[in-house]
Formats: C-alpha cells, sequence, structure tokens
C-alpha cells in the first residue's frame, strides 16, 4: 500500500505532504459531502491499520525528494483511528522540523488515549459542522457509539491539553446546516473550543451523496462576519460557482434520465457539454449508482436506477 502522497499545493497548507494512515474507507463517519466516497468501515475501534515502519520508510524515500511546507497525516478515512499515530508523529520529528498537520473530523478526541496521541503534532483541523444533533446525524452519519456532546467535550478537553493550533473547520451545505438557527447555536460551541481559526469550507469536489450542495458566496461570506475576525473562507469562491453549475447540470441530466433512456450525445447536446465531459459525470452517477447503463441495438443509453437518491 502506498501510504505517501504529494505534495500537493493546498489553499491552507502551503505545499503538503499526505501520509495516508487508514485503508479505503474505514472512518468513523460517513459524512454527505465526503470526497473520498462511500464509508465501507466505519467504526469506532482502532486499529494499526498500516505498519508504522512501512509508512516511515516510504516518508524516508520522499523527504529525500522533495522539501513540502507541511506534512498532513490524513487518509483515506479518520487517521486518529490509528492506535499507533503517536509513533507515527515521533518518527516524523525525528527526521525533519517539517510541520506535522492531522486532518480529524475529531470525532474520537473524547477517548483521553486518542487525545494523547495526537499531542505532538504542531496543528490539528477538526470539523465541526453542526450543533444541533439532527442536523449533525444527517451531515455526518455517524457510528452509533458516537453523538454531539461526546465531540464537542472531546475537542474542549483538547484546546485545554493540547499547545499547538487548532484551525476548526466547517462545512457548509446549502440547505443543510447554513440557516440562522444553525449558525447562531454554533457560535457558543465554538467558544469553547477556542480555535485559532475557524475555516469555512463547502463542497467542490463531488460529494459522496448528492444532496450535499454547495454554499454560495454571498452566505458564506455573512456567516464570516457573524462568526468574528477568526473566521476565514477557505474554499475557492470560483470553484464554488462551478461546482454549482456542475450540480444543476447533474441534477438536470438525472431527472430527464428518470423519465427516458438518453444517449451521451442527448446529454451532451441538452446541457451544452461536450461528450468528454459528459464521459466523466456519467461515470461518476454509474459509480454512485444512480444511473444505470443499458446496451440496445449496438448503442449505449442512461436511465435512472433504484439508488437515486432524489
Ligand atoms: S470524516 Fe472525512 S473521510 Fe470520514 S466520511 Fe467524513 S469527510 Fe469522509
Amino acid at each position: 500500500m502506498m501510504h505517501i502522497f504529494g505534495p500537493v499545493p493546498s489553499r491552507r497548507l502551503g505545499l503538503s505532504l499526505g501520509v495516508d494512515l487508514i485503508p479505503y474507507k474505514t472512518c468513523t463517519f460517513d459524512c454527505l459531502y465526503c470526497e473520498v466516497g462511500k464509508t465501507t468501515n466505519r467504526t469506532i475501534t482502532g486499529g494499526v491499520f498500516a505498519p508504522v515502519d512501512d509508512i516511515l520508510k516510504q516518508l524516508d524515500e520522499r523527504l529525500s525528494e522533495c522539501f513540502p511546507d507541511v506534512i498532513t497525516l490524513a487518509g483515506s478515512g479518520e487517521p486518529t483511528l490509528h492506535c499507533e499515530i503517536d509513533r507515527i508523529i515521533r518518527g516524523i520529528r525525528k527526521r525533519t522540523d517539517t510541520e506535522i498537520v492531522i486532518l480529524t473530523n475529531g470525532s474520537l478526541l473524547w477517548d483521553e488515549s486518542v487525545r494523547k496521541r495526537v499531542l505532538g503534532a504542531d496543528l490539528i483541523m477538526p470539523t465541526l459542522s453542526s450543533a444541533v444533533p439532527r442536523t449533525f446525524q444527517t451531515i455526518h452519519r455517524p457510528h452509533a457509539g458516537l453523538n454531539l456532546d461526546r465531540i464537542v467535550e472531546g475537542l474542549e478537553q483538547l484546546r485545554r491539553e493540547f499547545e499547538g493550533l487548532i484551525y476548526l473547520e466547517i462545512i457548509l451545505l446549502a440547505g443543510i446546516n447554513d440557516s440562522e438557527e444553525e449558525i447562531t447555536r454554533l457560535k457558543p460551541l465554538i467558544e469553547k473550543i477556542q480555535p485559532e481559526k475557524i475555516q469555512l469550507n463547502t463542497v467542490v469536489r463531488p460529494p459522496a451523496d448528492p444532496r450535499a450542495k454547495a454554499l454560495d458566496s454571498r452566505r458564506l461570506e455573512e456567516i464570516k462576519i457573524f462568526l468574528g475576525e477568526r473566521a476565514e473562507i477557505v474554499v475557492d469562491v470560483e470553484a464554488v460557482k462551478n461546482s454549482m453549475e456542475r450540480h444543476k447540470k447533474q441534477e438536470a441530466l438525472l431527472e430527464t434520465a428518470r423519465r427516458r433512456p438518453l444517449r451521451v450525445k442527448d446529454i451532451a447536446s441538452s446541457l451544452g457539454l461536450s461528450i468528454e465531459e459528459v464521459e466523466g459525470m456519467v461515470k461518476g452517477l454509474l459509480i454512485k449508482g444512480y444511473l444505470r447503463r443499458q446496451d440496445h441495438s449496438g448503442e449505449i443509453f442512461y436511465m435512472g436506477s433504484d439508488a437515486d437518491p432524489v
């Protein structure tokens, strides 16, 4: 298994060398907006999901070829599930003075042993997207052993124990957690956690579930002002616009495919897209199971499927 990826330019972190600690797709959550894909192993049980020596050996090789700004522990799932993440952090420290960042959903930080393991990082970037238990469930579809109060307690406790920086990420989804009530209830929780930064994000790449829709830049800006000076918008606003356009076209495609079978060229001419763009879109929808494909008299047609969530 390849554990090291990049370095890739990151808007938030500079040139980031990624360390993937967790196999696809093992996570404590199954978020609507996940860009990695649907969670196939939803768990809160930690394990040595990848041998530490293998990870550090691959890191040695990569660090001899590149000079990243940060080393980011992340993965195809939740990195704090790796119960030797502390050894990995210490191993990185021995090799380089490059800053160590952990991208986490924060769901296991109520567990003292998990918290202790991450204290050696320089920057922890947990997620908190709602203070409303029902919305939290809708967005994250967590493992049954998790609940919002416990997760917030874990984040508060992390703040007390961790000497590095905390950048709290809020993923905002149109029509789900962008209302006045949602944001007003979130603010006091953020104040308890006292992150150095509050990073507002939304969906840009195709999400695991099409109900996760990007928030427009006007509303992002309003929320940023409401949350105060530590808040910043970290998403590329132009990319959000493109994603919203793509989303609308995808919905139009599904809407038509529910009524009649379509060929790629039909979709291209009705949506004003190139054949290549339609092929990419169709491929994504087939993988998610929202379209099915049928061969008819030597031509390929696409039509709606039972898995279509709309
Ligand atoms: S926590 Fe991250 S990896 Fe896990 S399902 Fe959510 S977005 Fe995907």
